[in-house]
């Protein structure tokens, strides 16, 4: 029976489609408000066509092409992934030989000021949203005893430590067996290096080597690269090396372990959040299992407060390479500078080189899932991907695993691959205290080392999942909402996990694992 509330989702004047918002879809002969009747059923969030649509013309969402009818699409017909054939992706040369012509984005806001969250001061100017130990690792090998170490930690000593938010063990599977000379090695490094000095660690590390691996605990941290604190100006050593002759079986490592853990949980104890300015906030961004209403309703909103904490004065990135490659023309009209857009021109290729080197394209980033959510091919999904990054210009390009400078404001550009379990550890090297992660078919996604919120697409999947989700941005599709009353949401849920309340993943114990990204060989 046809539905008597058939409702569909316009973005842009010069579509000729449209989502179907209705849970559950609709039935063949569903007819709209302004007359239209569907020939053929269409689930949620998938597309209807508006029009007749002509054998080789474009189909237009978000007023662009995001593919090309393979035959006639008779109006009120779904226009599902058979039905359409993708367009090229951008040209990186003639956009970048268009460059001559660049002209940097301004955009004329008013400041945002009043607001504020309790954080933890650092050494280095930084503001961590958690206080937290963090036992990094050199290697694979070293990793299961920092993680029983980090276990026995939380249950027989951080009792006596109860300003500490917790203890992790960033497990990750470089460190040898690795070309370390490669020229892409110092991607998964410098990751390492950079996780190790995230805001919400209190610039205290501690490193667990094994002793015979290829990333030496000298390479790992530098001279120089540990923050000034009691314990380097006492001498206290940050490395405990399982090989280490003085230790005695398993139980003495672990011991050893525990033993320099204390002296950190002690002055880590001492810290207390303050009333720092919204500005301290490095806000990271991300999607995963996305549908078509991530670009709909849901990125646009998390867009709203981005573009708050920049006007407020904090720092706002984004990432995912194969989800804004599409949209790199839009990105390049946001540059703030030539040497922005040349950057991000730069990061676009050197992807699309690394893709080619293993045989595959763009192409490869939706998933079944994606499809299954109404996504038919990348470049639908990246126009909805890049509208999480609001309204601001880009202010800086940097390459996975890179820290964004302390004291850097704005927003900026990541580039990080798309998946959720590498993109992650990057977005932490880059320095964020909080991330806003959107979500449509659903992901439990959390991180230990930084407060993940998530934001759901559809109501449907906010009632599901309601232990998981934090903020349902499916009322904006519903009409219970509007994109900037859910920004405005996101922004205040932001300030208030930034200052101790637990995300709904952290409340589970939700945490994917430090997948760092590396291209370089395994050996
Ligand atoms: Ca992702």
């Amino acid at each position: 029976m046809p539905a008597a509330t058939a409702r569909y989702l316009k973005l842009n004047d010069k579509d000729n489609v449209a989502v179907v918002t209705n849970d559950g879809g609709l039935a063949a002969g569903s007819r709209f408000a302004d007359g239209l009747e569907l020939v053929e059923a269409v689930p949620q969030a998938h597309k209807v066509a508006l029009v007749d649509i002509g054998k080789d013309q474009p189909i237009v969402r978000y007023g662009v092409p995001i593919g090309y009818a393979v035959d006639n699409i008779p109006r009120g017909s779904w226009v599902s992934e058979r039905r359409m054939r993708m367009p090229e992706p951008p040209n990186l040369d003639a956009l970048r030989a268009g460059l001559d012509a660049f002209v940097p984005y301004r955009k004329e806001t008013t400041p945002l000021s009043g607001y504020t969250f309790e954080g933890y001061r650092n050494p280095d100017g930084s503001v961590g949203t958690r206080n937290l130990l963090a036992i990094s690792t050199t290697v694979q090998c070293a990793a299961p005893l920092a993680r029983i170490a980090a276990e026995r930690i939380r249950a027989e000593l951080l009792p006596r430590y109860p300003n500490v938010d917790g203890v992790i063990a960033i497990e990750h599977v470089y460190g040898c067996g690795v070309a370390i000379d490669a020229p892409d090695a110092h991607i998964p490094i410098r990751s390492l290096q950079n996780i190790a000095k995230n805001p919400n660690f209190g610039a205290l590390p501690l490193l667990v080597s094994l002793g015979c691996e290829k990333l030496t605990p000298e390479r790992f941290f530098p001279d120089g690269s540990i923050p000034e604190s009691p314990l380097t100006r006492a001498g206290e050593p940050h490395v405990v090396s399982l090989q280490n002759e003085s230790l005695d079986g398993f139980e003495g490592m672990i011991a050893a372990i525990m033993t320099a853990a204390e002296k950190r949980l002690a002055l880590l104890n001492e810290r207390r959040r303050e009333t720092v300015p919204a500005s301290e906030l490095v806000l990271g961004l991300q999607c995963g299992g996305s549908d078509a209403f991530s670009g709909a309703a849901a990125n646009p909103a998390v867009g709203i407060a981005a573009d708050m904490i920049v006007r407020a004065g904090g720092t706002v990135f984004f990432s995912e390479n194969t989800e804004v490659r599409d949209g790199i023309g839009q990105l390049l009209k946001k540059a703030a500078s030539r040497e922005v857009a040349t950057g991000l021109l730069d990061a676009m290729a050197w992807y699309d080189a690394y893709l080619a080197r293993g045989g595959a394209d763009r192409s490869a980033n939706t998933t079944p899932g994606n499809k299954k959510g109404g996504l038919n091919n990348i470049v639908e999904k990246s126009m909805g991907s890049i509208a999480k990054s609001g309204s601001m210009p880009i202010s800086g390009v940097f390459g996975t695993g890179e820290k964004i400078p302390v004291g850097a404001k704005g927003l900026f550009f990541v580039a990080t691959p798309a998946s959720d379990i590498v993109c992650g550890p990057s977005q932490v090297a880059a320095g964020m205290n909080i991330m806003v992660f959107v979500t449509g078919r659903g992901t439990p996604y959390g991180l230990a080392e930084v407060p993940v919120i998530k934001v759901v697409t559809r109501s449907e999947l906010a009632k599901r999942w309601h232990d998981l989700v934090d903020v349902n941005a499916g009322r904006i599709v519903t009409g219970e909402s509007t994109i900037p009353e859910t920004g405005e949401e996101i922004f205040q849920t932001i300030l208030d996990v930034a200052s101790g309340r637990k995300s709904k993943a952290e409340e589970r114990g939700i945490h994917n694992y430090m997948a760092v990204f590396n291209p370089a060989p395994i050996t």
